[in-house]
């Protein structure tokens, strides 16, 4: 390691991966971007012979791969739809050699590939079947292994082509790596890569698949929800300020919704402000040199902010990116594309916006994507927390209950269920915080819903009495759902329904509807539209709890708790979550000891 890498030491859990797949072990290894999963099987390769096989999503990330590892002396080719004639007849004729047992002809260590070689070339499968019959295939790695599955945010067909590997070479040893590997999608990976069940312990269970986990907590990294304004006007000016005060001329990313908004975000981001934010725009429809001129123009400066969609990024190594901005409607989207920040161990901010009538708009994007209803809550969720630590919101995700065994290794000042105390909610100041009895405005929401569906819009205004009191739904497009569907406009009468209106403002109704779905009073029903998929709200079985009983019930404390928190308005000021400050400011006052307490002295302002 020393000798060829350079490296003193391992890091997280690179020592229990190398010596794992020394011993020929099927593994998963999860580690955070950047964490260095490349070493896991590069230092075994060089250190048993024959052949490891890494398959690689993307071309620019092996490229780069190879490129470092030439300068380190390191024997490795590639073969990939960007492989010249001549050099994949010159990598073929080598393989030959190594399984022909030629003599004088040096092993290829590493041959990295991306998954449609797997897929579709049967010369290639034929060439890795003659190094297995001489047992020169030393291990399989898949790099971003989450792309098996379609429970992941970045699912690629080819990938699903793998579980050949594991037929055709019932031998050879699996290294999956990954840097988001959610239960649901390590279940998805074992089982489409056809590896065996995990197991604890490598000495006394000689069999079994051994899973590596690092904490996926980044301390250098803040993570907060800032507010979104409803307009695209109000929004491009918060960025563009949230900018200008914490990121003047500091390199950064803009994660947008779609191609369109990443072409409008980069368009206003520059006209917006009077000290021109230089922006780019990259996505699928970028041209390649296009991609190629915008990145090199990004790493060296001259362009400062990209916008993008998640194409962007897979690969993005470099290191100073000092914040990344996010519309997302994803959390493992989310935490992948925010690990981009800060590879360099420097603080940086990962900021979410959001409010509360995203999260419908975020369901009507992802329906129809596989398992889209549990993606969407666990990102309302996490959008709308204002107290959990966001740390700890991220490890209970992608560690969920799943009683899998983990060989995790722990950061030797504090456990992954102590709060970071530094991200948004750890330095909000308590006091901006409202927990207000919901009990009744959850129960008018409910009767409401239990009526007619609405979207999350029609029933706020409903709710407070918008526009008379009476507001209706729009018919049509929905399934089936028979009672108060019929076409046209259907008037709820709210003092029957609801014995009156909802006495808060829109905001907060907004925020009253998230909770009820996040906790599962409502739930959400899709009807598709020529142009769109509308979103509406209706009441789950559980919704009963509070529906059965009467106002004058509600009012005397019967039915269910339910207790809101609202974040208050303070002036615009003092308000850390408009600025964006607050991680920055308050990590740096508590630097060091990143403890809750240290951290709540500094409410920025
Ligand atoms: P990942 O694939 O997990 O995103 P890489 O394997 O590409 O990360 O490694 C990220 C960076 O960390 C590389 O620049 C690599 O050289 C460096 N690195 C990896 N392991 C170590 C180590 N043990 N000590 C120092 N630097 C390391
Ligand atoms: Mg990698």
């Amino acid at each position: 390691m020393k000798a060829v890498f350079g490296f003193d030491r391992f890091r997280l859990v690179q020592e229990g991966i190398c010596n794992a797949s020394m011993d020929g072990r099927d593994i998963v290894g999860i580690m955070p971007t950047g964490g260095g999963k490349s070493l896991g099987y590069q230092l075994p390769a060089l250190l048993v012979p024959g052949c490891t096989l890494v398959i690689s999503p993307l071309l620019s990330l092996i490229a780069d791969q190879i490129m470092h590892l030439r300068e380190a002396n390191v024997d490795a080719v590639m073969l990939t739809g960007a492989t010249s004639k001549e050099e994949s007849m010159h990598v073929y004729q080598r393989l030959q050699a190594m399984a022909s047992g030629a003599p004088d002809a040096p092993d290829i260590k590493l041959c990295y590939v991306t998954p449609e070689k797997i897929a579709k070339s049967k010369t290639f499968t034929s060439a890795l079947q003659k190094l297995y019959q001489v047992n020169k295939l030393a291990r399989f790695v898949i790099d971003e292994a989450h792309c098996v599955s379609q429970q992941g945010h970045d699912f690629r067909p080819d990938y699903q082509k793998l579980s050949v590997l594991r037929q055709l070479f019932p031998n050879v040893p699996i290294l999956a790596l990954s840097a988001t590997c959610p239960p649901a999608v390590l279940r998805d990976l074992l089982k489409t890569l056809r590896m065996p069940a995990l197991v604890s312990g490598t000495a006394a269970t000689p069999t079994g698949t051994v899973l590596f986990s690092a904490p996926l907590y980044r301390k250098n990294l803040h993570y907060a929800v800032l507010p979104k304004p409803a307009s695209w006007r109000e929004t491009i000016h918060v960025m563009t300020d949230y900018i200008l005060k914490n990121h003047r001329n500091e390199t950064g990313i803009v994660y947008c919704h779609s191609k369109k908004d990443a072409a409008l975000v980069a368009n206003d981001l520059y006209e917006n402000s009077n000290h021109k934010i230089l922006t780019g725009v990259y996505h699928s429809e970028v041209r390649d040199d296009e991609k190629q001129r915008l990145h090199e123009r990004w790493r060296d400066g001259r362009v400062q902010v990209i916008c993008a969609t998640i194409a962007f990024g897979m690969g993005i190594d470099k290191g100073d990116v000092r914040f990344v901005i996010h519309h997302t409607k994803s959390l493992d989207g989310f935490y992948q594309e925010s690990g981009r920040a800060g590879r360099d161990g420097k603080d940086a901010d990962c900021v979410l916006y959001y409010r509360a009538q995203d999260a419908t708009r975020i369901a009507a994007m992802t329906c129809g994507d596989h398992n889209g209803d549990d993606k969407v809550m666990s990102m309302i969720k996490f959008a709308s927390d204002i107290e959990e630590c966001r740390k700890i919101q991220f490890a209970r995700y992608f560690s969920e209950s799943s009683n899998l065994s983990l060989n995790s290794w722990e950061t030797e000042e504090e456990d992954a269920l102590a709060r970071c105390g530094h991200c948004d909610n750890c330095t909000r100041p308590p006091e901006s915080i409202e927990r207000r009895d919901a009990r009744l405005p959850a129960w008018q929401l409910l009767r409401l819903v239990s009526r007619q569906q609405f979207t999350m819009a029609q029933l706020c205004d409903l709710a407070r009495g918008v526009g008379g009191g009476n507001a209706g739904a729009a018919g049509g497009g929905a399934k089936g759902k028979g009672k108060g569907r019929s076409k046209g406009k259907v008037a709820v009468d709210i003092e029957e329904v609801a014995g009156g209106k909802v006495e808060l403002s829109k905001e907060q109704t907004e925020v009253l509807c998230v909770r009820l779905l996040v906790e599962g009073y409502l739930q959400m029903s899709y009807a598709p539209t020529a142009y769109s998929v509308n979103v509406y709200l209706e009441p789950s079985a559980k919704a009963a709890r509070f529906t059965r009983f009467s106002r004058a019930d509600i009012e005397q404390g019967k039915g269910p708790e339910f207790v809101c928190p609202f974040l208050k308005k303070v002036t615009k000021r003092t308000t850390a979550a408009t600025t964006g400050t607050s991680a920055k400011k308050s990590h740096k006052a508590s630097k060091g000891k990143s403890t809750p307490q240290s951290a709540k002295a500094t409410p920025s302002g």
